[in-house]
């Protein structure tokens, strides 16, 4: 399912299973035409049901999600299909190798002086038919079965990285492009899909038939198998060593660069508008060119790599049989060996090569897939920086007491950026942090969240450290607004109700009613049913920012940790957000963090924060007498006709 791209489709968050007629006028695309209504349905109709999966999520990966990633430990889940898949390459492998013999038997006792028989010849042309038949059926059924066994693997795989990423830190998704975990989870997941699907069953193919044929070609000529192992054998081997490593060089190099292809692509994607804006086109260009050049090098140098490879193997192979042509032949006028023999000898010769030929084309599944696969691993090996004890309690339902008892903290090693704060936020209090850009003021509320840990001190909630307590209560009652209020495609309702399970229509109805967004609502063509964009985009960022408060105060938090939108809002909407917050605020704790002095006044206290440090603290009242650097920036800000930003002027 899951149509409509950004426009959330049907059975999406929005649709609750109903379709979305395109009746949103004002919206890009608000679901499907009616023109079009009949036609889905029916194809809809003919998708496979799935049941709804019961998901667990646990903060702490399991037993076996601890382990490394290995091909091994991937397929094993699925016993039945490596089992089927095993036999059927067995028997596949020896039954292809009967046509040469029935070759030597019809030659020798059907064809030869003293041996004319039609009827070998007729049963053994009968013969090569039937395994032929039987061999092109088993390799289909093969297919079937290791096909089903990618499927099946590459879906665990792909719900156990995303369920990795849930659980991973805030520092791990700042530090690491968005368009390099995407590559993780598009090529390097496709790469195994292929490597599963045909790289495995084919190389053990492959290898089985090289055994087999080793053992027949020594049944059928002892000395001729020897020359073959003594003359080819070594020199495809090393020749084979040579190409493993510039091989895994090039494939890793080629998964780095796809990956930088895909972060750029990604970034430039994201932020099209102030691209646009500044006229980034030609350097984004050029940049672009730069990675896709940079990843075209990669790809030349395996493509290289493996011209010197293929051909010369076959070189090899070649005058290999050549001199092998002139021993046996000595050997048949000798009377040594039977014509037949030299036959079946020279056909399972070229059976011998080809399987060498297949491995080297399957070599480079192999490289990709390993690559994708050491990726892959190193991934699901890191671990979150913010992690939960194992058994962690749930955190009390709180009153709402936050505690920042001597915290320090930094983001990079030597460079602190909050000092020994020590600060308690009662039961009900709402604190403002005003400071100037880069103080420390989002870092704070970032440590009450638990986004990330104190380098030294603790926080704490109704005197419990955060720390000590599982992150899925703790998170249950703090809200966070942030300050760019992120929306998901999908109906408003959803958006609204995504802080707690089980909100109900009336209470959206309530919440849009404290946060005066009713107005928004009606316009609406389908109400609170309508289909946002991806991240809003359709809605003034005003909009947003009260939808993002609304879904604060349905998630009823017990502490509010709120930082506020930089961008200058337009008087009327100001209010708005004001009166909404007086009305969400109410007998909550709460942090906010106040780029609008009007809001800093209307906290219960205000906290100035500078260089990592508490500057300064009190009541609006105290702070204003008290002619510091609170009063600085507000009479600076009387001067400017009260529209300034409070962080500017500290
Ligand atoms: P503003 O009002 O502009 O949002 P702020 O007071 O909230 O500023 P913070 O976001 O807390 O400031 O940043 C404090 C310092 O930490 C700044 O110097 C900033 O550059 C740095 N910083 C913030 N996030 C990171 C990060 N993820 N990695 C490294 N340094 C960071």
């Amino acid at each position: 399912m899951g149509w409509g791209g950004g426009g959330g489709g049907w059975g999406g968050p929005g649709g609750g299973g109903m379709f979305q007629a395109s009746s949103n006028t004002g919206l890009p695309f608000g679901g499907i035409p009616s023109e079009l209504m009949e036609e889905a349905t029916k194809i809809v109709s003919t998708e496979p049901k799935h049941k709804p999966s019961a998901i667990t999520f646990s903060q702490l990966p399991s037993e076996s999600e601890k382990l490394p990633l290995t091909l091994f430990r991937m397929v094993k889940a699925f016993p039945g299909y490596v089992l089927w898949g095993s036999l059927l390459t067995i028997v596949i492998s020896l039954v292809l190798q009967a046509g040469p013999k029935l070759t030597e038997y019809a030659i020798n006792n059907g064809m030869t002086k003293g041996h004319r028989s039609l009827t070998v010849i007729a049963v053994c042309g009968i013969l090569y038919l039937v395994v032929a038949v039987g061999g092109a059926v088993l390799q289909r059924l093969q297919i079937v079965v290791t096909g089903r066994l990618a499927a099946r693997v590459m879906h665990e795989l792909r719900v156990r990285v995303f369920t990795h990423f849930q659980r991973l830190s805030l520092d791990f998704f700042t530090d690491e492009k968005a368009g390099v975990l995407m590559s993780r989870m598009t090529s390097d997941i496709e790469n195994l899909q292929q490597l599963i699907q045909d790289g495995i069953s084919s190389f053990a193919l492959q290898g089985l038939t090289m055994a087999v044929i080793t053992v027949v070609l020594f049944s059928t000529n002892v000395v001729l198998a020897t020359w073959t192992i003594l003359l080819i054998v070594p020199l495809l081997f090393v020749f084979s060593i040579w190409f493993h490593v510039a091989s895994e060089k090039g494939y890793l190099l080629s998964r780095d660069r796809i990956a930088n292809v895909l972060a750029d692509l990604s970034e430039s994607l994201y932020g099209i508008r102030v691209v646009t804006a500044n006229n980034r086109q030609k350097r984004n260009m050029l940049n672009h060119q730069h990675v896709v050049g940079a990843y075209r090098d990669a790809n030349m140098y395996t493509g290289r790599v493996n011209a010197i490879y293929g051909p010369t193997t076959s070189m090899i192979g070649i005058i290999g049989q050549g001199i092998l042509l002139s021993i046996g032949g000595n050997m048949v006028l000798d009377h040594k060996l039977s014509i037949g023999a030299l036959i079946a000898f020279f056909l399972y010769l070229n059976r011998f090569f080809s399987p060498i030929q297949l491995l080297v084309q399957q070599y480079n599944a192999l490289q990709q897939g390993r690559s994708s696969i050491i990726r892959l691993r190193e991934l699901l090996q890191t671990s979150p920086s913010v992690d939960e004890e194992v058994n962690a309690p749930d955190l009390p339902t709180i009153e709402g007491r936050m505690t920042f008892e001597n915290v320090s903290f930094g983001y990079l090693e030597g460079r602190p950026v909050l000092e020994n704060i020590n600060l308690e936020i009662a039961p009900g209090e709402s604190v403002a942090f005003v400071g100037p850009t880069g103080a420390g003021k989002s870092t704070m509320a970032k440590l009450a969240n638990r986004f990330y840990d104190p380098t030294s001190g603790r926080v704490l909630l109704d005197g419990v450290d955060i720390k000590t307590v599982s992150l899925h209560s703790l998170r249950s009652q703090l809200g966070v607004v942030p300050q760019e209020a992120f929306l998901f495609a999908g109906s408003i309702k959803t958006n609204l109700s995504f802080g707690r399970e089980g909100i109900s229509d009336e209470e959206i109805e309530d919440a849009i009613d404290v946060v005066g967004l009713r107005d928004l609502v009606e316009r609406l063509p389908q109400g609170i049913d309508t289909i946002v964009h991806e991240r809003g985009q359709t809605l003034a960022a005003g909009e947003r920012q009260l939808l993002a408060l609304a879904r604060a105060f349905l998630a009823r938090p017990r502490v509010l940790i709120l930082d506020e939108a930089t961008s200058s809002l337009d008087l009327r909407s100001e209010t708005i957000i004001e009166r909404a917050l007086d009305r969400i605020l109410e007998g909550r704790s709460a942090i906010l963090i106040a780029h609008r002095l009007t809001t800093a006044q209307r906290a219960n206290r205000i906290v100035v924060i500078d260089h990592g440090g508490i500057v300064e603290m009190g009541t609006p009242k105290e702070l204003l007498a008290k002619g510091g650097a609170y009063a600085g920036m507000y009479n600076a800000w009387l001067e400017s006709g009260g529209r300034d930003a409070t962080r500017s002027d500290v």
